[in-house]
């Protein structure tokens, strides 16, 4: 099957591309990003969850290559038919809540990324599995790392994939500071920060219903500076305390964490000061530094353009549509099991989510927990 990519290398000059891009990304294992065109197998994803991101996912696919929207799965038969007319779904690749699990007998189907509200991605990524798909499932992967773990089990008895929606452990800038302290460029790594929120607007959401949430900001948005910890130090966390504040109680009921500092020790003595909100925009800043340099990347992990420099200068990466590269490198990691540079597998959502537990853990006994 052929296809080209229309947007999916925007906002890069020519010669940026021609001088420096190209050969960076080889080193870092980054996919074809030619307009050449693509002969080889395409993964085949069905949607489940036609909201926000899931627009944003299904928009982003089109300019893939490896990768096609092919089905749906919705509670809302008008959103399903607008899919089918903009997409070109056929009718029979679309399905709804109760009777997804007959997606089993599809062979057109390969994979199902599930992109609902984060209480309800447990159950369903278990049904999918069941149906014998690969799962790609969004962040965070379930609630606490007991949901997590049941995941990651069943999908191995089901012999199938499960991956956790990380798009920026694809994402160029961010590839290229890991890879920099990988070489050593920025000495014995010392300290991280990561400042990520914003305003929650309005109170009805599922956001902030901690039914359907899972908790607050930590769940939501913090895990970016979590995931961004270890990804950028390099390290699994021994231990975390953590604190939260919470000026509007009244929006942000119990269980639902409007703001929450915490702090994570790493083996090498490192440690990493993060922040995660509800109730401030313009907060998305990475700062790492170590003995010998610096990366500081502002915005860090919204959908970009991402920005950012070290002390040898500024981090002049391709800005690419972060989900068209994580279906582009997912594709390769279902079909050919390509290992990417972070991993994006569900044990990796559970590390994240192992820690979330323990934060929140901290925040209830004021202790610093150790991690195991
Ligand atoms: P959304 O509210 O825009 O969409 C959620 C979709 O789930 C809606 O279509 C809704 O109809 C459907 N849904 C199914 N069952 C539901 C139920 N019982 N209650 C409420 N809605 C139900 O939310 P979103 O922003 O698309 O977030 C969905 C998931 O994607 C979340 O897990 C979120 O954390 C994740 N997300 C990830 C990113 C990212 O950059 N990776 C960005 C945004 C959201």
């Amino acid at each position: 099957m052929k296809n080209t990519r229309r947007h999916f290398l925007h906002k890069i000059t020519a010669s940026a591309l021609a001088l420096t891009v190209i050969p960076r990304l080889g080193m870092a294992g980054l996919p074809d990003m030619t307009e050449a065109p693509y002969d080889g197998p395409v993964l085949r994803v069905a949607i489940m969850g036609l909201g926000g991101y899931g627009t944003r996912v299904a928009e982003a696919m089109k300019d893939c290559k490896k990768a096609k929207l092919v089905g749906v799965i919705s509670g809302t038969p008008s959103k399903v038919k607008a899919w089918q007319e903009k997409y070109g779904i056929p009718e029979k690749n679309c399905y709804n809540y109760d009777n997804f699990d007959n997606i089993k007998n599809n062979p057109d189907i390969d994979a199902v990324y599930v992109i609902t509200p984060n209480a309800l991605h447990h159950s369903q990524a278990i049904r999918v599995a069941k149906a014998g798909k690969h799962v790609i499932c969004e962040k965070p992967m379930a609630l606490n790392a007991k949901e997590g773990q049941e995941m990651v089990d069943a999908c191995k008895k089901a012999n199938v994939k499960l991956l956790v929606g990380y798009r920026m452990h694809f994402e160029p800038h961010t590839l290229e500071v890991i890879r920099m302290r990988q070489a050593g460029e920025f000495g014995k790594i010392l300290f991280f920060q990561g400042l990520c929120g914003f305003k929650a607007g309005d109170p009805g959401q599922w956001r902030l219903n901690k039914e359907l949430a899972g908790g607050g900001s930590l769940m939501d948005i913090g895990i970016y500076a979590l995931n961004g910890a270890r990804y950028m130090i390099g390290e699994e966390p021994v231990w975390v305390t953590a604190q939260e504040t919470k000026t509007d109680p009244q929006k942000f009921k119990p269980g639902v964490d409007e703001t929450i500092q915490f702090q994570l020790g790493f083996p090498s003595g490192a440690v990493a000061s993060c922040l995660s909100t509800y109730s401030m925009n313009n907060l998305d800043k990475f700062f790492l530094n170590g003995d010998k340099g610096f990366a500081e990347m502002q915005p860090s992990t919204g959908y970009g353009p991402i920005k950012g420099r070290t002390h040898k200068g500024e981090l002049n990466q391709p800005v690419v549509v972060h989900q068209t590269l994580q279906m582009e490198e997912m594709s390769d990691i279902i079909l050919h099991g390509k290992q990417p540079v972070v991993p994006v597998n569900g044990e990796e959502g559970v590390r994240d989510l192992k820690i979330m537990d323990a934060i929140y853990e901290a925040v209830k006994t004021g202790k610093k927990i150790a991690l195991k």
